[in-house]
């Protein structure tokens, strides 16, 4: 994948569509585009998935929410989804199963519980739920507070790990003759025909004007800033989520847990993610630049705590053991700000600016849906509206090739490596030695091979999206930086001093962005 053309070169060309954004909804777009001969360049202000897109609670679901809040179509389209997702990208989105303890006295119990899943699983076309006795889902959940438990409603949805999801998607927009570009910014949009966005090299600071006949901002949380240069109002609610990743014996769960907050009664998850365990997430108006990392704050660790504390009273975590925290931003649709964060509609609206179509909301699960109805939007523009009317691609994923399993891989990482690669898992698998990194799950072949094919253009890229081990390790991998930079150099153009430099860049973006804020800081916004 070549992601270093110059922007002036981009501005040579007159292309049929330019996505601004490279998040799940911007490289569904252009997956969709690219696969339909559109001429398509998608450029990403930050790195692929730096926006929302890496920092989600990773779940692909059908939406039993929106189900709970009579929206019958929508989660039946994103069942469907979901359904497709789990049969073209096995190893990359997994079947995970859920446990919704119930207690005496707490909403929601297990008859009205069942009920919704009744029909979830209708929609489904499978019976997908069932209700386990108090002993049982101690099985599941073994710290689990007893006091007054009745038992669980298990069912299943899925997982991902949502950066490696945009990734493959964005591997197919180029496979399709798609360019793309990260940390390339579109500073300003025109309408018109053709329409024009001034690019903004973020690394050399040369900029271009490049042309399309439809241009897309998939700018998710950041939507209202481009869309202020063609004179609308403000539709985004920026919403803050955050997480705390804890060492998995300190908190062990073998299936995802929904608790309602003691404090509010809002529903939060527990659930088990690469080999650690996962609380989160909070919902509240973010403040902060969205340009800045968005951070976990102290009132939203203590709030984290708390549900671990009353859930499971002999929980081992201590502030200490805390290995990582994440926070994104919801791109909510909403200017109301006298509705509770976690009653506003996660759904994504469409708006078309003659010419300039924006996007903003939605779901991991239906971006392809999303990517249809925006094409459908942007479609009078194009030279040939037909082009993207009618049914899209066979297959979103391609899969990998049939080949052997390597000696020493096991079924469950040969599964992984085949949904998160597809069509380049040979590639791959010869980029360097098929063995882990430290005591996660990721190859040093991974690593190697995103080093040097995936765009990276800082040690956080890789280190933070192409892989996780910045959210694995103790103190983000710090000791294992040189042998990162050993492996790795061999691949990429950094000379030492590029390295010192990334090293430590990425080692302040760790501490203030990706741990827990000093004690002593209160704030709360
Ligand atoms: C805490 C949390 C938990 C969530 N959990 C789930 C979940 O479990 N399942 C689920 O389905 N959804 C979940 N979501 C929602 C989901 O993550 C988002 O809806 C989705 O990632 C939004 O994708 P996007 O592509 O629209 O936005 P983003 O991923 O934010 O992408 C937009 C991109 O546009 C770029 N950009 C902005 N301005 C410019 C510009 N001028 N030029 C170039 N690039 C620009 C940004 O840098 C950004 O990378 C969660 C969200 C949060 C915050």
């Amino acid at each position: 994948m070549n992601t270093a053309l110059p922007v002036t070169q981009l501005a040579e060309k007159q292309w049929d569509l330019i996505v601004i954004g490279g998040g799940i909804t911007g490289a569904g777009i252009a997956r969709i585009a690219a696969d339909r001969g559109l001429a398509t360049l998608l450029v990403e202000q930050q790195d692929f998935a730096w926006g929302t897109s890496s920092r989600s609670s990773k779940m692909v679901h059908g939406g039993l929410r929106y189900l709970g809040s009579g929206q019958y179509r929508l989660t039946r389209d994103a069942v469907r989804e979901r359904q497709r997702m789990l049969e073209e990208a096995p190893g990359l989105v997994e079947p995970l199963h859920y446990i919704m303890p119930h207690y005496q006295r707490q909403f929601p119990g297990p008859r009205i519980f069942g009920l919704l899943l009744w029909l979830y699983d209708k929609i489904a076309g499978r019976r997908n739920h069932d209700f386990l006795p108090g002993d049982r889902v101690l099985d599941w959940i073994p710290g689990l507070r007893r006091e007054r438990l009745k038992g669980g409603t298990r069912f299943a949805d899925a997982g991902t790990d949502d950066a490696r999801l945009v990734l493959r998607l964005i591997h197919e927009a180029d496979t399709d003759g798609a360019t793309i570009r990260n940390y390339v910014r579109a500073t300003h949009v025109r309408q018109g025909a053709p329409a024009s966005v001034t690019l903004e090299d973020r690394e050399t600071g040369e900029t271009a004007t490049a042309r399309a006949r439809l241009v897309v901002s998939a700018t998710g949380a950041w939507t209202d800033a481009l869309r202020q240069h063609l004179g609308a109002d403000r539709t985004i609610r920026p919403l803050r989520g955050s997480h705390l990743v804890v060492p998995f014996w300190r908190l062990p769960v073998a299936s995802s847990v929904t608790l309602m907050h003691p404090e509010d009664g809002r529903a939060m998850f527990i659930f088990p993610w690469e080999g650690m365990t996962v609380i989160g997430t909070t919902d509240l108006d973010h403040e902060g630049d969205l340009n800045d990392e968005p951070v976990v704050t102290e009132p939203e660790y203590r709030y984290m705590l708390t549900l671990a504390d009353h859930y499971f009273p002999d929980h081992q975590v201590t502030r200490d053991s805390i290995v990582a925290s994440w926070s994104g931003v919801r791109p909510v649709v909403s200017t109301n700000h006298d509705v509770a964060p976690s009653d506003e509609s996660r759904e994504h609206e469409i708006w078309d600016d003659s010419g300039v179509v924006s996007v903003a909301g939605g779901k991991l699960t239906t971006f392809r849906l999303i990517a249809e109805e925006v094409l459908a939007t942007g479609a009078p523009y194009l030279a040939d509206p037909e082009v993207v009317r009618g049914p899209g691609p066979n297959r979103v994923f391609r899969p990998a090739p049939e080949t052997d399993r390597p000696p020493g891989l096991s079924s469950r990482q040969w599964h992984r490596l085949k949904g998160y690669y597809g069509p380049d898992l040979p590639d791959v698998l010869s980029a360097g030695p098929l063995t882990r990194i430290a005591t996660t799950d990721t190859l040093w072949a991974e690593l190697v091979w995103a080093a040097g094919h995936e765009g990276v253009r800082h040690l956080d890229d890789l280190l933070l999206r192409r892989t996780r081990i910045g959210m694995l390790l103790p103190e983000g991998g710090r000791d294992w930086l040189d042998a990162i930079e050993t492996a790795c150099a061999p691949v990429m153009t950094w000379s030492a001093d590029d390295w010192g430099r990334e090293k430590a860049r990425y080692l302040t973006i760790w501490r203030q962005a990706y741990y827990l804020p000093r004690e002593d800081a209160e704030s709360g916004a």
